[in-house]
């Protein structure tokens, strides 16, 4: 689950925020040794990044950790916060190790166990303090394991040990910047980007998993690659309704933009892009995180990301990948026009708890609903169920069930689409509903509107 969160390639405007967090994010480390900024990854840039969002930390200038002559924008979370981010991703990377340790990578696994040892107990302690429960993040290969080894495994229950860890951290992120009422929205962003996280790790290594014998949970689940894809997707609309959700003005294009990436990344590749020469890689990346520093660049491994591949030559892990070769951007990104600074914000897009596909507002005589054209469920808010139901309804509502084409998340663990509490099943007539706690909302997947008529 380490390397995934990568930056976009930064010609939103991004790249600098994007750097300035990641620059804040190695300092924390090095604040538990000089040399375990060298573990900085784009997973822990991307946790540093919300906390210092949540806790609106101002950019300031700070000496490089690698070359200390150089001066450079760098973000920082207050004191608290910069213990307890050190604190999980120390315990984060000690079950990435045992997970190294299992898959028979031992001499990895058991390097960065003894390296860790010296601050784990330190990490449990933090982390026991500020009230986070530990319970899930310790026994994270555990759980997994047990996942795994189930008789009749589904992708739900085999990516929700990695869903859980996000969906209890990121809402705690909400505790120590002092803005509880953010915790929902974090919850849904974790647990989806989560899901994500696992499943693009399993679609990555599905081929090479094949060969070697070893568990890979599409090939446990008898999903094909389209299918993962389709869940994957599913998930990240999720986390973006949760993204939605939260009262961060400056920092969500940044963050945004990592999902988005996130979803490309995803693509089937159409061609190889032509190698280039280290040479010419230098200084060419925007982000200047990996390209001009000689840590990374000079050797075959990659001191940045933890995954101990080859970056550059590689470019499995330098930010280059996506800003330097690729260059996504210049197709479609370039095209659009600029935002007007006098525009009116433009009205909230909804997606659909089940499928994660955009809700089309339909306005149907009473009442306006909010309709998922991929699962035909609909989104009802408080009111319009009755409204609905004291009248005729249109033909089309009473078609014939069809299959759905979209895999759909399993009720109770829906999010509402408007404020991304995790819905409850209640029964209404006879019929499962998905009802929000927090708004009252009601959505209704196909064929349950005419249930309850
Ligand atoms: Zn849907
Ligand atoms: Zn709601």
């Amino acid at each position: 689950m380490f390397g995934t969160l990568r930056p976009g390639c930064g010609c939103n405007g991004t790249a600098g925020t994007y750097r300035s967090n990641f620059c804040g994010a190695c300092h924390n480390l090095a604040e538990w040794g000089r040399g375990w900024s060298l573990a900085t990854g784009f997973d822990f840039a991307f946790l540093h990044m919300l906390l210092v969002a949540l806790e609106g930390a101002e950019v300031k200038t700070a000496p490089c950790t690698a070359l200390p002559w150089r001066k450079l924008p760098v973000r920082s979370a207050t004191a608290e916060g910069r213990q307890w981010l050190n604190a999980f991703y120390f315990l984060l990377m000690r079950e990435k190790c045992r997970d190294d340790l299992q898959d028979g990578e031992s001499f990895r696994g058991r390097l960065g166990l003894k390296l860790l040892s010296q601050r784990a107990a330190l990490a449990e302690e933090v982390l026991s303090r500020s009230g986070f429960p530990l319970a899930n993040l310790v026994n994270l290969n555990r759980r997994q394991a047990e996942a795994e080894g189930s008789p009749n495994p589904t992708l739900e229950s085999l990516f929700q040990p990695t869903s859980d860890i996000l969906g209890e951290a990121f809402p705690h992120l909400a505790i120590l910047a002092g803005r509880p009422r953010s915790q929902v929205g974090l919850r849904q962003l974790g647990r989806g980007l989560g899901a994500a996280i696992y499943l693009k790790d399993a679609l990555e290594d599905r081929e090479k998993d094949l060969k070697r014998g070893r568990f890979n949970a599409l090939l446990a689940c008898r999903c094909s690659p389209e299918l993962a894809r389709a869940v994957i997707s599913r998930e990240l609309a999720l986390a973006r309704v949760g993204l939605a959700a939260l009262e961060i003005a400056t920092d969500k294009t940044t963050i945004e933009s990592v999902i988005d990436q996130l979803e490309k990344s995803l693509r089937p590749t159409r061609n190889a892009r032509p190698k280039r020469s280290r040479k010419s890689q230098r200084g060419v990346c925007e982000l200047l995180l990996c390209c001009d520093l000689s840590v990374c660049c000079s050797g075959a491994e990659c001191l940045t990301c933890f995954d101990g591949v080859a970056c550059c030559d590689a470019a499995a892990c330098c930010p280059a990948d996506c800003c330097c070769h690729v260059c996504v951007c210049s197709d479609d990104r370039s095209k659009e026009a600029p935002v007007s600074q006098t525009v009116a914000p433009p009205k909230k897009r909804l997606h659909c708890p089940a499928c994660g596909s955009e809700l089309v507002d339909d306005f149907v005589g009473v009442c306006s609903i909010d309709e998922c054209r991929r699962c035909r469920g609909m989104w009802l808010d408080k009111g319009e169920l009755e409204a609905l139901t004291s009248r005729p309804l249109p033909a089309r509502f009473l078609k014939p069930h069809v299959p759905n084409a979209a895999p759909l998340r399993p009720e109770g663990t829906r999010p509402c689409p408007h404020c991304a509490e995790i819905m409850q099943v209640n029964r209404i007539k006879g019929v499962n509903v998905d009802v929000c706690p927090a708004c009252q909302g009601i959505w209704l997947d196909q064929g349950e509107l005419n249930k309850l008529l």
